[in-house]
């Protein structure tokens, strides 16, 4: 769809700056190791890594699955990788009782290439390397006349940056994500754009677009807590009527244009669950809903959540 939204998801980015560091010896002893074996590294004294999908594409989400061969280690470890450290969190319910998984983004605004992955433990750090392979995203041209660019309100825009900032412990969906609405897709993830016929660097498709009638349901894609309820008229200009949803560990849905919303925030909601119906509210040309997923603030494609559960 035509839309405005650039203005918004210019500006609650998160650039991940995967850069790939200069591997140590070791690091690349490591990452032909794994390369040789697929998706699963060889053990080491600290941590055995495992890491999926073995081959990922820009817009994937990498989970890193860790297990201590220590019964000493009962920190969960973190993963650093080019600027950013992400958490891990114990798998409930492992019989094991010590293995921690960790989600790592990744969108069209990174390199391919090698992806260098440092483990830090208790007592020691790890290096891993997995392989980004590149893809192509479908362009846009859009002609905007001048002084459209200026919508959006700083209420709008603080709270947004503030819920995409969510990283709360409990895990709360489970299995292949719920499709939101039953409309058909019209733009999907990923989408670059040339705006009056210059390349948008940091623009892509921040999510899925689904037409459908106005009003009709849009439901939750995976349990969670309502964290963002934002109302046109109390200034979303630019998304409109939305809704949050905090589905635990630094994963979140946000659902925009909505015509009517039917949830609170703070309320716990189910897999599938009528949050509100699809809409045109804000800057937006027609009908229809955009569905983000972000993981630890970068917008992931949803497609893989849809077809198969994140280990
Ligand atoms: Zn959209």
């Amino acid at each position: 769809m035509v839309d405005m939204r650039m203005t918004a998801t210019m500006r609650t980015s998160v650039t991940v700056k995967l850069a790939v560091k200069l591997m140590a010896k070791r690091t690349a002893i490591a990452a032909i190791a794994a390369s040789l074996v697929g998706a699963i590294a060889p053990p080491s004294r600290a941590y055995e890594v495992q890491i999926d999908p073995s081959s990922p594409q820009l817009g994937d989400t990498i989970s890193v699955l860790l297990r201590p061969d220590q019964a000493t280690s009962t920190q969960p470890p973190t993963l650093t990788v080019g600027d950013r450290i992400y958490p891990s969190f114990a798998i409930s319910g492992d019989s094991a009782g010590r293995r921690f998984r960790a989600l790592i983004p990744t969108s069209p605004l990174e390199k391919a290439g090698q992806l260098a992955i440092q483990v830090n433990g208790e007592e020691e750090t790890r290096n891993v390397a997995v392989r980004l392979r590149d893809r192509n995203f479908r362009t846009q041209s859009i002609w905007l006349p001048p002084g459209d660019d200026d919508l959006g309100t700083d209420f709008e825009f603080d709270r947004v940056d503030a819920f995409k900032k969510l990283v709360t412990p409990e895990r709360l969906w489970s299995g292949p994500l719920v499709r939101p609405s039953s409309g058909e897709v019209t733009t999907e993830y990923g989408v670059q754009r040339y705006y009056n016929g210059k390349f948008a660097d940091d623009y892509y498709h921040r999510g899925v677009d689904y037409a459908a009638a106005t009003g009709s349901a849009v439901v939750a894609p995976a349990a969670g807590y309502v964290r963002l309820v934002g109302r046109e008229a109390e200034g979303f200009e630019v998304h409109g009527n939305t809704v949050g949803l905090d589905h635990g560990q630094g994963v979140l849905s946000i659902m925009i244009h909505l015509s009517r919303i039917g949830v609170k925030e703070g309320e716990f909601v189910k897999a599938g669950q009528v949050i509100g119906g699809v809409g045109s509210t804000g800057a937006s040309t027609g009908p229809h809903l955009h569905w983000g997923l972000y993981v630890h603030g970068v917008s992931v494609d949803p497609v893989p959540w849809r077809s198969a559960a994140i280990p």
